[in-house]
């Protein structure tokens, strides 16, 4: 697991504010990412993590290519993607794949579960209608539905089973890696776990690699190799899994981590979840972003903007207090019940 497959180097998305009758006077700029780099090894799971409009879904999509860069590279095994076009693009795109949050919207409610998995090898000119007809319930068994789904359409199905189904489309043209963006998000707590198992097993299976988008770092603590933690379209720090949990370095995600309810009463209680909203990323704060949310935020932080340095991006990150790991926050039972599932998903 060593060999990079995916390397991304200040990779940017702006969008012009446009203002007037004809919309002709730019007015600012939304920031949505804004210089993300990362490696990522064949075969890892690597998790972007952050608040709702951090910029990790964006970052996906111009992974892919689905929206274009206003700067940065994206090379996958050494080429660059982001001036591919034509044949040579589809043949990326063939590699890299998608499952979407959302599996009832991302799925055609016209085609058959079959016609849906079968879609992207007629794309790509993969096989002819029998052998791609024998692949989707190939598909069909080793998502763990049946062949006979093929027949029917995604409403006959449960959000579960629709995932599994979009995770079987996504796996059709057998791609190297696999962005997952808020795969079980969307999906009832209890099913939850079998999507992430699910997952786990076919990247042992497969040898895939997932760049794996969730706001949730219980998910993340189930399936990930190595995290990196967004904050307003930029990484403020990224570390193996184990390291991050044990030991986080960026104020921000010892607030992300704060959030999550220990399952021991008797660990629970000190650090304050994080408070106020997400700064806007038309207007981001000037120096470190994160310093109107940072509870150990000086002058220094208000004036100069922290470079990502041996995994994290703050000023005070050798000075700052060890982490309270005693995370605060009542345990609910529905998150007791998700993390006793995550766990049990990684123990089968
Ligand atoms: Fe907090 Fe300052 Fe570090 Fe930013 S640079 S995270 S404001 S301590």
């Amino acid at each position: 697991m060593s060999e990079t497959l995916l390397e991304v180097e200040g990779l940017a998305k702006h969008y012009p504010v446009r203002a007037g009758l004809i919309r002709a006077k730019q007015i600012g700029v939304v920031r949505a990412v804004d210089g993300v780099s990362f490696k990522m090894k064949r075969g890892e799971t690597l998790a972007l993590v952050g608040e709702s409009g951090c910029g990790k879904s964006t970052t996906a999509r111009l992974v892919l290519q689905l929206i274009e860069p206003s700067a940065g590279s994206v090379r996958f095994e050494g080429a660059e993607v982001t001036k591919l076009s034509g044949a040579e693009l589809k043949a990326f795109r063939r590699r890299a794949q998608i499952v979407f949050q959302d599996p009832y919207a991302s799925l055609n409610p016209r085609l058959s579960v079959g016609e849906t998995i079968m879609e992207p090898m007629e794309v790509h000119g993969i096989g002819d209608p029998a052998s791609r007809r024998a692949r989707a319930e190939e598909l069909l068994r080793l998502v763990g539905l049946a062949p006979y789904h093929a027949q029917r359409f995604a409403h006959e199905f449960s959000g579960g089973q629709r995932q599994r189904i979009g995770i079987a489309r996504a796996l059709a043209v057998e791609p190297d890696v696999v962005i997952c963006d808020e795969p079980v998000s969307a999906l009832d707590v209890s099913i939850q776990a079998q999507v992430v198992n699910l997952l786990r097993d076919l990247q042992k299976r497969l040898g895939l690699s997932y760049l794996f988008i969730a706001h949730d770092l219980a998910v993340v603590k189930h399936v990930a190799d190595r995290i990196a933690v967004m904050y307003l379209g930029r990484i403020v720090e990224i570390a193996e899994k184990r390291e991050l949990f044990a030991n986080p370095r960026h104020p921000y995600t010892r607030a992300l981590l704060a959030a999550i309810p220990h399952p021991d009463p008797a660990r629970r209680g000190k650090v304050k979840p994080l408070g106020g909203d997400l700064p806007s990323p038309l207007n981001p704060p000037p120096g470190c972003r994160f310093h109107t949310r940072c509870p150990y935020a000086q002058q220094v932080c208000k004036e100069k903007d922290p470079v990502l340095t041996n995994g994290v991006a703050c000023h005070l990150a050798d000075q700052l207090p060890p982490p309270d790991l005693d995370f605060s926050g009542g345990l609910t039972e529905k998150a007791s019940q998700r993390l006793a599932l995550y766990a049990a998903a990684a123990e089968g």
